[in-house]
């Protein structure tokens, strides 16, 4: 299995961000990809490949073309304005107020393309969300082309972004981006596994109402945990993707035991569908001891994860989400893999 990352995604780097009431250095940093690099290419000798460049195209069959063209001048515009520092957003359109509105302010426009406070936008971020992408772009090539499975570290990760709007660490949605890619090369029907502690709200947002897209997440209950606003089983899709989303909520604290019976349930859904190619939205901060999280699953649990989505025999691609321990990261990342290939 081939193994990618653009060296370009370490450019982004917020200098700090608001979390649970403070400013604290940031969570998501390019520490956590030359983590999991450096356990790839030791797990994996000889299998790491170039990552491609890839026009604009495969990004906007996905995103809104005002919201591309947003990130590409966010900073400018921000230091235009006579602002230095990360770009933040200050302001959200609640219920009653003009959610239509785009303002010309970059403040405004900032909070109008974003949903949360802990993300800004750095001088940087939009070439490593690019490249991020055309991480994921890369792999889903390798796939097309014959691949049985792949894996892009990505990063900055991607499934909190939406068809126009940033959060969540995420800019770009990596996984629905490789997902639209693949089927444009002609594959009939993706399933994507999201197995990230968190909601994949973006990546719902994007395929809610298509049927050839299947969602499917396993993640900590929204009613307690980010991104509290998508993400509740009741949500299953709409039109002709009703029935084609598939949310599976559950406790903090949950351990290998309840996750283990969510991802048969889950891996049961997706053979049921037949897809051509499967996309894993892989986070590992399920683990034990994840910075930002409170499931409980141990290295070995791991493992089992990568190996029951083996057992699938779908051609896969691995795109990477969150996951912040990084002393931990690489290995559970590996032991997915390895389990896989087992
Ligand atoms: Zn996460």
């Amino acid at each position: 299995m081939k193994f990618f990352f653009a060296p370009e995604q370490l450019l982004h780097q917020q200098a700090s961000e608001f979390n649970r009431g403070e400013l604290t250095a940031p969570f998501e940093t390019g520490t956590r990809a030359e983590a999991v690099l450096a356990a790839l290419q030791a797990a994996f000798p000889g299998c790491a490949g170039e990552v491609g460049a890839f026009s604009l195209a495969p990004i906007l069959a996905v995103h809104d073309q005002s919201y591309v063209a947003f990130l590409k001048e966010a900073y400018a515009e921000w230091t235009s304005e006579g602002r230095s520092g990360d770009a933040f957003p200050m302001a959200w359109p609640a219920q009653g107020m003009r959610a239509e509105i785009t303002p010309s302010s970059i403040v405004g426009k900032i909070s109008r393309y974003s949903f949360e406070i802990s993300t800004g936008i750095t001088a940087n971020s939009w070439e490593a969300a690019r490249r991020s992408a055309e991480t994921a772009l890369t792999g889903a090539r390798d796939i097309a082309i014959g691949a049985p499975a792949a894996f892009s570290l990505c990063r900055p990760p991607g499934h909190h972004a939406g068809r126009g709007y940033f959060g969540g660490y995420c800019y770009l949605n990596n996984a629905a981006i490789a997902a639209q890619f693949l089927r444009a090369e002609g594959a009939a029907r993706i399933a994507i596994l999201d197995v990230d502690y968190h909601h994949g709200n973006g990546t719902q947002q994007i395929f809610f109402d298509r049927a050839d897209v299947f969602y499917i997440s396993i993640h900590a209950d929204p009613d307690t945990d980010f991104p509290y606003f998508l993400g509740y089983a009741d949500e299953i899709g709409a039109g002709a993707g009703e029935a084609f989303n598939l949310n599976i909520p559950l406790s903090r604290g949950a351990t290998w035991s309840a996750y283990g019976q969510a991802l048969a349930h889950s891996l049961k859904e997706i053979k049921d569908y037949g897809p051509d190619a499967l996309i894993v939205s892989l986070g590992v901060d399920t683990s034990a001891g994840d910075l930002l999280s409170g499931f409980l699953l141990q290295r070995e649990d791991f493992r089992s994860m990568g190996a029951q989505i083996g057992g699938l025999g779908t051609r896969t691609l691995f795109v990477f989400e969150g996951g912040y321990s990084v002393n931990d990261i690489g290995a559970n990342v590996t032991e997915v893999l390895e389990g896989f290939l087992d």
